[in-house]
């Protein structure tokens, strides 16, 4: 099974969507295996953000993202990655789909309420740039028999 990291950012935090943004994934049938709330620090989100560290929004991103806490999250699931991208919608708010997280609930390019890891080489490095081994859980679900079928047990 994949795992993919998500940050629900200082905005939804402030809004009052914690439950809500959480609920999807649950609804959708994701695993959460590690969860917890922190203020990040600016030495963290700037190797978070190290590539978009020439963009003229960097300074204010990093204020922003280190304002007040975030809820940090690892989903698993089958192709977990590619599904919560999908499902938090593409990164201008305004222009982000119906349905999807930040289409729902955004209006903002980067007030947009959610990050997700979006490759398996940056969910597993991002995953240890704010997860310690030992927070990170592994337990069985009664429900995963009802959400894959057996034919997916291959599937990572
Ligand atoms: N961002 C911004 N202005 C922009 C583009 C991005 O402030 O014009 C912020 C926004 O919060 C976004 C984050 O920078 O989520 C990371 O940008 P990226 O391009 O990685 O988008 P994401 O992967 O979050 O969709
Ligand atoms: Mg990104």
């Amino acid at each position: 099974m994949e795992k993919s990291l998500v940050i629900i950012k200082p905005d939804a935090v402030n809004r009052d969507l914690i439950g809500r943004i959480l609920s999807r994934f649950e609804e959708k049938g994701l695993k959460i295996a590690a969860m917890k709330m922190e203020t990040l620090q600016p030495y963290k989100l700037k190797d978070h953000y190290a590539h978009l560290k020439e963009k003229p929004f960097y300074e204010e991103l990093i204020k922003y993202m280190s304002s007040i806490p975030s809820i940090l999250i690892v989903v698993e699931g089958k192709q977990a990655i590619e599904v919560v991208r999908k499902m938090i919608g593409p990164t201008q708010g305004r222009e982000a789909g119906p349905g999807t997280i930040r289409g729902d609930f955004s209006v903002s390019n980067q007030s947009n309420l959610i990050h997700a890891s979006d490759s398996t080489e940056t969910a597993q490095k991002e995953i240890e740039r704010f997860f310690r081994p030992e927070e990170i859980h592994e337990y069985k679900k009664m429900n995963f028999d009802w959400i894959y079928s057996k034919g997916e047990k291959e599937l990572k």
